[in-house]
């Protein structure tokens, strides 16, 4: 095996498993070196002073940074990526790399919820307003388009309530009106959708989630076609973000496995919630597989394929039933975050905070994370919980 084998030669499989990876450099190790390091060292002032080494500065980069980057990147199709401390950072530093003071910028009221207090937060107080519309709006955001208007931030499926946006209608209006669009692809990763083959400007993936996969890291990545990577490369440099090298390599190492993982959390998600579409207590299942999903339509055109996490409506009963069923669930955790090897399962509502939509669920909401253990004992163990929510 050599260095230079370009892994988009290959089948995605294939690429997963060279992205990242030099090994005749790396003294034939598999895996890219965890360097541990602040200061890089000149061989002389000329150097130091002219700033020719190949690195400046831990915070700056590192082989093993680099590693993540070439093979996110290269996942994304994009130009560069930059790594994050969180997905949340790498929410927030997307949007400050496109957007200044006077803007405006349009946000989906589905939006992950610490994403909205960032907006009506941080970036109320940098003096960018923001706009809260419809997920299932497409070529009708143009009405909301104003003259300030720089940016149009997109999450698909939303959180928690699932909404499938109509991707090509809204980046065409952001096109024709000159805006920068931005995606949360956390859901569905670069392999079962891939923002920038869709012309979306800046990929945003939560990598704490799948990309991890494992329940024991938080990372977040930003991925840019060329005309966004300048200022993203900048922003993100001055804010000083970084990510440690040991989660990297974790990073890296879940990299390796994420297309095999994707594929069983999809299939057992969708045994799970085929069975629970099946039982009298549930009133709609939210899986953009399901033909009940606003936007399934969407989905189908664009989408590979679907992840482990899905939600559903039950038939009206207190939130004490609700309860009494979760609690009473041996393989389901309660907690936030998901896309580890472990199933989850939280009760939610969106009324408290939705500003541009009404969500009105005709009973309570759950929303589960379908993890990697045998679907006949997750549904084994949801047929015994479920019994709760009546008896
Ligand atoms: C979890 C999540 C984030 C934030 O990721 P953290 O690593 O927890 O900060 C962002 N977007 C979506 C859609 C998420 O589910």
């Amino acid at each position: 095996m050599t260095d230079d084998e370009d892994p988009l030669r290959f089948k995605e499989a294939t690429r997963l498993v060279l992205v990242g990876r030099h090994p005749a450099r790396d003294f034939g190790f598999v895996n890219p070196p965890v360097y541990h390091g602040s200061t890089v060292l000149s061989r002389n002032v000329a150097e130091l002073l002219g700033h020719t080494g190949r690195y400046a500065y831990g915070r700056r980069g590192t082989p093993t940074s680099e590693a993540l980057e070439e093979g996110v990147s290269l996942l994304e199709g994009g130009a560069g990526t930059v790594l994050c401390p969180s997905g949340l950072s790498a929410c927030s530093v997307a949007l400050l790399s496109c957007l200044s003071a006077g803007d405006h910028v349009l946000v989906p009221d589905s939006v992950y919820r610490p994403v909205r207090t960032f907006c009506d937060g941080v970036l109320k107080r940098a003096g960018v307003t923001t706009t809260y519309y419809d997920p299932m709006l497409g070529a009708g955001i143009t009405e909301h388009v104003r003259s300030e208007t720089r940016a149009l931030y997109l999450e698909a499926p939303g959180s928690q309530s699932f909404e499938v946006q109509d991707v090509p209608a809204l980046v065409a209006v952001a096109r024709e009106r000159g805006l920068v669009t931005l995606m949360d692809n956390t859901w569905a990763t670069p392999l079962l959708f891939a923002p920038h083959a869709f012309g979306i400007d800046l990929s945003i993936m939560a990598g704490t989630k799948y990309l991890g996969g494992h329940s024991d890291l938080m990372l977040g990545t930003v991925s840019a076609l060329p005309g966004a990577w300048p200022a993203l490369k900048r922003t993100h440099g001055d804010m000083g973000l970084c990510v440690g090298p040991d989660d990297i390599a974790l990073g890296l190492r879940g990299l390796r496995t994420l297309g095999l993982r994707l594929r069983q959390h999809e299939a057992s998600a969708l045994a799970v919630a085929r069975w629970l579409a099946g039982r009298p207590e549930v009133g709609t299942v939210l899986h953009p597989a399901f033909e009940d999903c606003p936007g399934h339509a969407h989905w189908k055109r664009d989408f590979k394929g679907s992840s482990g996490l899905f939600s559903v409506v039950l038939r009206p009963v207190p939130d004490e039933r609700v309860a009494a069923f979760l609690d009473s669930l041996a393989l389901f955790g309660l907690g936030f975050s998901w896309g580890g090897f472990e199933s989850l399962a939280i009760p939610f509502d969106c009324r408290a905070y939705r500003t541009a939509t009404r969500w009105s669920p005709r009973g309570p909401a759950v929303r589960f994370h379908i993890g990697l253990e045998a679907v006949e004992d997750l549904i084994a163990d949801l047929e015994q919980g479920i019994a709760k929510l009546t008896g």
